[in-house]
This record gives C-alpha cells, sequence and structure tokens, in this order.
C-alpha cells in the first residue's frame, strides 16, 4: 500500500496538508485560498477535483478559510463535527460578508451554507472509516468551540495531526500514541512572543491553557508521545512573528538528543511552501 503526505502549508496564517493512500485523497485543514491550494496540489500533480474529503479540525479561519470555494464548487465532503460545523457557518456568514469577498457571493443565510456543502458530521471520540483510512478525533484544549486532533490509521502506518491547543493533555498523549508520522505546533519562542509588540490580551490568549504551544512545550510534548514507532515529526504551524525556524528546530532536537530518540527524523514546516511528499 502507497501512502504518502504533503504538508502543503503551516503556520500562524493558513494550514492545510495533504494525504493520499490507494483509495482515499484527502485535505487536512483548508486554511489557504483555493486557488493557493490549487497551486500547492499541483506541485505533486494533484487537483482539487481528485480530493475524496476534507477533514476540519476546528473553525479558525488558518484552518478554515479556502473551505467554502473548494467545498461548494467540487462537492468534496466535509468532515467536522457539529460544533464546528455551526461555528464555520457562523463564520463565513458574518465574519466573511459577500461585500468583503466577492467569491462568497449567494452565501447569505446560514441555511444557504449549510445546505450549499456536502457536511459530514462526527462525534468528537469517535472512530469513522474513510475510504481505505481509518479516521479518530480526539479533543484538543484549544479557543474554538469544539477543537479536535486526528489520528489517520493507515495499512502502512498511523499519521498524528495536534495543532491548536495550550497544553498537552493525557488525553492527546494516550490517542496519538500509535502514531509513526506526527504533526505537532511548536507555535512561538515564549521570549520573543513576551517582547513583541501583540497586546497583551493576545499574548495571554496564546500563552493561555487554550491558545498554542511553545518550542518548550512542544518538545516536553514529543517527548511524552515518544515510542520506537515514531519515525518522522513535523514542526507545525509556527508562529511568523514570534518564532524562528532554526530555535523551533534547535528546541526540538535538544530534546530527542536528551531523551535518545535517534530514530527521529525531524522536520520544519513552511507558512509558504509545500513540504517535500513523505512517502509512509
Ligand atoms: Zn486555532
Ligand atoms: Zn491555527
Amino acid at each position: 500500500m502507497s501512502v504518502k503526505l504533503t504538508i502543503l502549508g503551516s503556520g500562524s496564517s493558513g494550514n492545510c496538508a495533504y494525504l493520499e493512500t490507494d483509495s482515499a485523497r484527502v485535505l487536512i485543514d483548508a486554511g489557504f485560498s483555493p486557488r493557493q491550494i490549487r497551486q500547492r496540489l499541483a506541485t505533486v500533480g494533484r487537483a482539487p477535483e481528485n480530493l475524496s474529503a476534507i477533514l476540519i479540525t476546528h473553525e479558525h479561519s488558518d484552518h478554515i478559510c479556502g473551505l467554502l470555494g473548494l467545498a461548494d464548487k467540487l462537492q468534496i465532503p466535509v468532515f467536522c463535527n457539529r460544533e464546528t460545523q455551526a461555528a464555520t457557518i457562523w463564520t463565513f456568514k458574518t465574519k466573511w460578508s459577500s461585500r468583503k469577498r466577492p467569491a462568497l457571493n449567494g452565501f447569505d443565510g446560514d441555511d444557504t451554507v449549510k445546505s450549499k456543502i456536502d457536511w459530514r458530521i462526527f462525534s468528537t471520540g469517535d472512530a469513522f472509516e474513510l475510504d481505505d483510512l481509518l479516521v479518530e478525533a480526539f479533543s484538543v484544549p484549544h479557543d474554538a468551540q469544539d477543537p479536535v486532533g486526528f489520528l489517520l490509521r493507515t495499512a502502512a502506518g498511523n499519521i498524528g495531526f495536534v495543532t491548536d491547543l495550550g497544553h498537552m493533555t493525557k488525553l492527546v498523549v494516550e490517542r496519538v500514541r500509535p502514531v509513526n508520522v506526527l504533526v505537532l505546533e511548536s507555535n512561538h519562542d515564549i521570549k520573543m512572543l513576551q517582547d513583541s509588540r501583540r497586546s497583551w490580551a493576545l499574548k495571554q490568549r496564546i500563552l493561555g491553557r487554550h491558545g498554542h504551544l511553545s518550542n518548550v512545550a512542544a518538545a516536553e510534548a514529543a517527548a511524552q508521545i515518544m515510542s520506537a514507532e515514531l519515525r518522522h515529526l513535523y514542526l507545525a504551524h509556527l508562529s511568523r512573528e514570534c518564532n524562528r525556524p532554526e530555535i523551533a528546530q534547535h528546541v526540538m532536537a535538544e530534546q530527542l538528543h536528551h531523551i535518545g530518540a535517534k530514530h527521529v527524523q525531524l522536520q520544519l514546516t513552511s507558512q509558504d511552501v509545500p513540504c517535500e511528499t513523505l512517502g509512509i
């Protein structure tokens, strides 16, 4: 069985990954414009028309801003939980009015957005089949309505997506322990965030229990999740203003060295360009 993962982009301003198995072609989040997603998929010889599903972690715009344009036009099934669906509809309706975004013309009411998309609702904590994938959605602590992480089980290996969480919980550690590939948030350097010009309120939000994982917190989380089976670790959702790729990489590399995890291949993700495709 062939399984390929391409992080199309990850950072505070947009997140989207593409996973392909023998029968599934899935996006995990759609946090770039439809045009950007099309361009990035083209780098691996794919197009949105090929997609079989879009999985959504939560309703923040860096995870859904391309969703409506892709899912409506191409009738791609969208998998999310009920709270995320409601919050996504609300976001499209209120924040991105049709005046601000011409692409949203025709999406004037809740019912329109709701009926135009092929929603597939799951319950957080449940597992469900999606072609030849088994998807497990689990709760993460983040300031959205019902944010989730995903464990995607394939015949070739298990892939975990854990971005957007204020702290690591026992539940998350347990749920992603079977991973062979982990996409883990390493959002900010605490000192850079504290020294930044961001408002006090925003700093508190990011640093809070429902905000984002710092580089140090990500390193501690990786140590908790570590197993002999974890082979590939992506550092994801880096803040452009409050982090540097080399700092995030250094902090995690030190931790991996400290715990003797020599078998793990560490890789940075970028907001601007897709990562090289990983064959699993
Ligand atoms: Zn978020
Ligand atoms: Zn995010």
